[in-house]
């Protein structure tokens, strides 16, 4: 049995899906989530050799204790609750070490303060810290877990959305010094009032020997007087004041040279960004190096000479020839290798994986430890070609397969390097922000026009979740809930324009049911992509009937003409194949299983789809053919959005229902039903059935209106402004002279036109796009490839980017100013703007 310590010094795994490196070491722990159990990954982690899982009493129903049998070599653990359970054991592990620890909360700036800590300390300690965004209740204890003796300062950020939550934060980081960034009203809904939600914060800092805090937020100043004081009164409190309140230091702006008056004196310092939120980020950042040791204002602006902005996101890009990029060139450490690797196994379209690193820095392991790990680790991914740039990465190459190379520096890379060797792979760039590693992404990415249309992958998860639950299906792992409601998700038309392959394999990862494409050839793009579910195909013309067959793909059967064809053609193969097979050493061909078809039924659309009255006909067709089967029967409902249909709704529910009965008398079983589209999963929950089809609020649009919050925009159209120019009023800006100016203007051109998928009904003021927080109308004819706006109420730039929809510019209001539906904008942005796929990390 597995002791508490030998369980702190294994590797701990929380997610089936980062096993990317050795998995003797590992143990697994299986928590239930709301979206997600991961006692159903036992089976899938054992097979890949992990033997130690801690799991709950909760999740052993009989029937999972009989599956656990299988996998007799598995230790498991029984515990009530494995977070807990995580959260006490790395709560332990913190107890072992006394260096300072930086605790960080508040509603904004948390990750940025901390990389920023991380980035101006680094000289000066060796620092563990939260990796990305982890601030969770399960990202907090696998923060500190790695934790060594050669550490000197640790910097963890917490994050809490919900009363109650962080007395387990602040036992897993007992920070020595505590910084309480702001408070805002992010997450409100968790929290009685705003004072129960400082309150609440604060609980990080019940043992901190100090605490920083900007005392302009009165209402964090008033609390942590009342309430903070009284339970931990040998705190020491340093806190800074921009408008001339009662603080340790004074802070002053001016333009972008700030200055910091406190106890020693005072230091100016020039800042190299001066938005209000960076400034305040800054000064937490320099009072709290303040508290850790004396800097001179020399040494301080040396070090914020260096800072960079923090980008929080892996970027997945297209690259030259043929490749696609992970971006990730912000920093590395190991925790952060670790998820770009499995950002890179799970979203990429191609099956060559390239990782190109540089220096691991301020790992606080010995030199060949890391890098032995390092080489395990893209062993474990398996990385088919392994780019080391650096000094050190390099000197211990012998870890690395043969076939690896190795720089000093990175300008030796760019210069040395044959980029025309690089091709149909998927190449994660990841390296130290020393490294300037941007510029190996700018070589690499693919240069197209200025216009982007960019995909939140995390927003597309959150999206079908939502609809998940609405069916009452919390979890893709059909073994375990059978009596479900099942998803098939549209992705035709390149996924309503989001870029078919990515989008699939996502789904894939999230074990929908079906996908369902237009034309045989959709599907075969998402099999070439690597996507083996079941996909339907709605329109499946008689010449790509071979296709199907050799990709797998099921047809869509909507009229007799069609089933004959179909049925002929699969029974022709059949006989076809036997011929073939009866050579004498050929082994007798097993009878090959019924192939699946689905069946369309027409309740009221009128497009596609049989009669009521030519069921007898289907039935008695395929009672006679064994070698077809029906899978799916379905109809779709006109006007599932809009309430004045309802009772049209009703009548087509009655109809198929009346269909789907005959079918099933007359066959003699039960092929899957399915009539529910996105918005009529949200008006008619009791019409589910066995299967519904999710299409458009997957894509960020909940087309019934009932609920438009729950969805969150997946795309984001982003283009930039080529040139700006004053035009006096009186002049015309355009073709057709049509954008005559009535005022002297500022007018932006702007690298999207109707080519890209800009209606042309967007020109003449009818659209506006996005400027730097400012709404600006177009002005003129929209272009082929152009469109031009006012900028004169915007602060605009030439470069700057404007956006054209996503979350500031909804597309439903874009679809309402020219007269059409969402579907119509998001289908039309052209295959020509580049999609680039990106994850929030948080
Ligand atoms: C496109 C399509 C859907 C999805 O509809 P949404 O309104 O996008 O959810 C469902 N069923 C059929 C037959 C479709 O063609």
């Amino acid at each position: 049995m597995l002791d508490t310590q030998s369980i702190i010094n294994r590797e701990w795994l929380t997610d089936s899906r980062q096993v990317t490196g050795r998995v003797d070491d590992v143990v697994f722990f299986a928590i239930q989530g709301e979206h997600h159990d991961g006692h159903n990954f036992i089976g899938d982690l054992y097979q890949k050799g992990v033997r130690q899982f801690v799991v709950e009493r909760s999740a052993l129903t009989p029937a999972r204790r009989t599956e656990l049998m299988n996998y007799p070599e598995a230790q498991f653990i029984e515990v009530d609750s494995s977070l807990q359970t995580l959260q006490s054991l790395a709560s332990q592990h913190r107890r072992l070490f006394r260096i300072p620890v930086v605790g960080i909360t508040g509603s904004n700036g948390k990750t940025i303060v901390k990389e920023w800590l991380a980035q101006l300390l680094a000289d000066d300690f060796v620092i563990v810290k939260s990796p990305k965004s982890y601030n969770s209740q399960l990202g907090v204890p696998l923060s500190v877990h790695p934790l060594n003796d050669s550490h000197t300062l640790g910097i963890f950020e917490a994050g809490i959305s919900q009363s109650h939550e962080m007395q387990a934060l602040e036992s897993v980081i007992l920070p020595t010094i505590g910084l309480f960034t702001n408070i805002g009203t992010a997450h409100d809904e968790g929290f009685k009032s705003r004072k129960q939600k400082i309150a609440e914060k604060l609980r990080l800092f019940i043992h901190a020997q100090t605490l920083v805090y900007c005392k302009d937020y009165t209402e964090i100043d008033d609390e942590v007087n009342m309430l903070l004081k009284a339970v931990n009164p040998d705190m020491q409190l340093i806190t800074w004041s921009m408008q001339g309140k009662d603080a340790t230091y004074q802070a002053q702006l001016t333009q972008n040279w700030l200055t910091l008056t406190g106890p020693s004196g005072h230091v100016k310092l020039r800042l190299p960004f001066t938005d209000p939120a960076s400034v305040e980020n800054l000064i937490h950042c320099v009072v709290v190096m303040r508290c850790l040791k004396f800097f001179s204002q020399y040494a301080l602006q040396a070090r914020i000479n260096r800072l960079r902005p923090v980008s929080m996101r892996l970027e997945q890009k297209e690259g030259i020839n043929n490749c696609v990029l992970i971006d990730d060139s912000y920093n590395n450490d190991v925790a952060g290798l670790l998820l770009a690797l499995r950002f890179l196994n799970q979203q990429s379209t191609r099956s060559r994986r390239v990782v190109i690193l540089s220096d691991v820095l301020q790992s606080g392991q010995a030199e060949d430890e890391l890098y032995e790990q390092v080489a395990s680790l893209m062993q474990a991914a398996h990385v088919e070609q392994f780019i080391g740039i650096g000094p050190l990465v390099s000197r211990n190459a012998r870890f690395f397969a043969p076939n690896s190379t190795f720089y000093e520096t990175t300008d030796q890379f760019l210069t040395q390097f044959a980029f025309s060797d690089l091709r149909d792979s998927a190449v994660l760039v990841k390296g130290a922000r020393p490294f300037s590693f941007e510029r190996i992404v700018n070589r690499l990415q693919r240069k197209v026009h200025g216009t982007v249309l960019e995909i939140n992958l995390d927003a597309l998860t959150h999206n079908l979740n939502y609809y998940r639950e609405k069916v009452g299906r919390s979890d893709g792992d059909a073994a375990h809930r059978p009596s479900t409601t099942k998803i098939m998700v549209m992705v035709k038309a390149f996924a309503y324009g989001s870029g078919s392959g990515e989008v699939a394999q996502l789904l894939q990862f999230h074990r929908v049911d079906y996908l369902a494409v237009a034309y045989a050839d959709e599907g075969v793009s998402l099999r070439q992509n690597g996507v083996d579910l079941p996909i339907m195909v709605m329109n499946p013309a008689p010449e790509t009937f071979a296709t199907l067959l050799e990709y797998n793909l099921e047809p869509e059967i909507y009229s007799i003409r069609l089933l004959r064809e179909w049925g002929e053609w699969v029974e022709g193969v059949g006989r076809g194949a036997e011929g073939v097979e009866q050579g004498e050493e050929a082994p007798r061909p097993a009878p090959s299983a019924p192939r699946p078809l689905h069946l369309k039924i027409d309740t009221g659309m009128h497009r596609l789809g049989f009669l009521e009255h030519e069921l007898p006909d289907v039935i008695e067709y395929l009672k006679a053919r064994p070698a077809l089967c029906v899978a799916t029967v379905f109809s779709h409902l006109v006007g599932a959005d809009e309430s004045q249909f309802n009772s049209f709704s009703e009548q087509q529910y009655d109809t198929f229902l009346r269909c789907t009965t005959a079918l099933e008398a007359g066959l003699g079983y039960r092929p899957t039903r399915h009539l529910l589209n996105s918005a009529g999963i949200v008006r008619f929950p009791d019409y589910k059935l066995d299967m519904v089809r999710l299409g458009i609020g997957l894509y960020g649009v909940e087309s019934s209106q009932l609920d438009t919050s729950a969805v969150r925009p997946v795309g984001t159209l982003r283009s930039v402004i080529s040139q700006i120019k004053t035009v006096p009023a009186g002049e015309s800006v355009g073709y057709s002279r049509r954008g005559v100016l009535d005022h002297d203007a500022r007018i932006a051109t702007l690298a999207i036109g109707y080519a890209d998928g800009y209606d042309r009904r967007f020109g003449n003021g009818v659209g506006q796009v996005w400027v730097n927080g400012t709404r600006c109308p177009t002005v003129g004819n929209v272009c082929m490839d152009m469109t031009m706006i006012d900028v004169t109420n915007a602060s605009a730039y030439e470069g700057d980017e404007v956006i054209i929809f996503g979350p500031e510019i909804p597309i439903t209001e874009l679809a309402h100013q020219i007269g059409t539906i969402p579907y119509e904008i998001l289908t039309g942005v052209s295959e020509r703007v580049k999609r680039v796929f990106f994850k929030e990390e948080n």
